[in-house]
């Protein structure tokens, strides 16, 4: 049965798609060419000429919920194949953005992560409240050693007089942190996800790509089981032509920060649960694994800046060197911090710990607005086509 659709153009979402890198969305003339040459688009309803299509009209409540838009690995076979001379892949990537806005539990934020203008503001508040953090900690410490007593704890976790990161700012301090802004990013994540899931499973019914008319959660978890293996092996990077030699970056950037995250509930553990603070031995095979995920994570980002450089018709976002510098920063400083420390040098130590946690605050805080949302928003709609058997 014929379905009416009302086409209610967006002129907004145009202006913000071309602004946002998908500027050639109007060059393209529908030959089809795209959908063909992509390498990873389902037989049925195939991607990226009808996004093209969907876009160059505004159709904004077609494009966004739409879980193909995810399916894209931005490989850009197609970008290189139209005969237009349009970016469909650029297009899409674009459009990703426009998608995590639209589900975001604040587009102001994305705003300003979307944004040099924002910058100021993504730097100052962390600098200002760690700032604060490090003066409680040089200065406080007869006080707040009186406070965690009274609660039956202790107030410094570093121990003898080796130089240590925790005198400069508490560890308490740091945890206080950053554990509560990871609940608040849980939270921000599930409101935004669950949205986009209900909104991509009644896109697919409208347009027949599922014959599954209700959404059923226990097979959808099933499905993210399904997809993980896929996408910790790259396999649909694997499947690009254009830009294959992205894969192997893209794996020692994604392993580096899953290894980092290991090593850090590792001694988060062992320091709350066994009462054991740092810093920790070089010996310790934990601490290589930080150290070795450290290097590769550098390494990883300066590849991935030098891809983007060396590449003639990138098209360079802010938001996606805002991303990348943010990774190299980390990389730097949380190398830095640990090098500048066993060298003793208390002063250097300190100034680049404090720009490390800068940095992560920025990767935290703003992991539900910043690109990096993306491999989540991924992840989801991938398990959501493994779930609606998208073919
Ligand atoms: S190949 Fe280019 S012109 Fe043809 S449909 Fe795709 S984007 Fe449009
Ligand atoms: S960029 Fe690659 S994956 Fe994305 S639509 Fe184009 S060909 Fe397909």
């Amino acid at each position: 049965m014929s379905q009416k659709y009302l086409v209610a153009p967006d002129l907004d979402f145009i202006k913000e798609v071309r602004e946002l890198g998908g500027d050639s969305v109007k060059k393209c003339y529908q030959c089809a060419t795209c959908a063909v040459a992509c390498p990873i688009a389902p037989e049925n309803s195939p991607f990226p000429r009808k996004e093209m299509l969907a876009t160059a009209w505004g159709l904004k409540d077609k494009v966004l919920p739409s879980a193909d838009l995810w399916l894209c690995h931005e490989c850009g076979d197609c970008s290189t194949l139209c005969p237009r001379g349009a970016k469909p892949g650029d297009v899409m990537s674009a459009a990703r953005s426009m998608a995590t806005k639209e589900y975001s539990v604040s587009p102001k934020i994305n705003d300003l992560v979307s944004s040099s203008k924002g910058l100021p503001v993504l730097i100052g508040v962390p600098a200002v409240w760690f700032a604060i953090l490090a003066a409680i900690t040089l200065f406080g410490a007869e006080p707040m050693t009186k406070i965690f007593h009274a609660i039956g704890l202790e107030w410094s976790h570093a121990h003898g007089n080796e130089l240590a990161h925790a005198n400069f700012v508490s560890t308490w301090l740091v945890d206080l942190t950053f554990v509560p802004l990871l609940g608040l990013i849980v939270v921000a994540f599930f409101f935004s996800l669950k949205r986009f899931l209900f909104d991509m499973h009644d896109n697919a019914v409208l347009e027949g790509k599922t014959d599954k008319a209700e959404l059923d959660l226990k097979a959808f978890a099933q499905s993210i089981i399904n997809v993980i293996p896929t996408i910790l092996r790259h396999d649909k990077f694997n499947e690009c032509g254009e830009n294959r030699d992205r894969t192997t970056v893209h794996m020692m950037v994604l392993f580096s920060f899953i290894s980092l995250f290991v090593v850090t509930n590792i001694f988060f553990v062992t320091m709350y649960g066994f009462g054991i603070p740092g810093p920790y031995s070089q010996l310790n095979p934990v601490k290589w694994l930080g150290n070795i995920a450290g290097v590769t994570l550098i390494i990883g980002a300066l590849l991935m800046i030098k891809n983007r450089l060396t590449k003639e018709d990138a098209v360079n976002a802010y938001k996606d060197w805002y991303i990348l510098g943010l990774v190299l920063i980390l990389g730097v400083t949380g190398l830095g911090a640990e090098m500048s420390r066993l060298a003793d040098a208390k002063f250097v130590t300190y100034a680049i710990y404090y720009v490390h946690l800068i940095a992560i605050f920025n990767l935290f805080a703003f992991l539900p607005f910043s690109k990096m949302s993306h491999l989540v928003y991924r992840v989801v709609a991938m398990s959501y086509a493994d779930y609606a058997n998208r073919k």
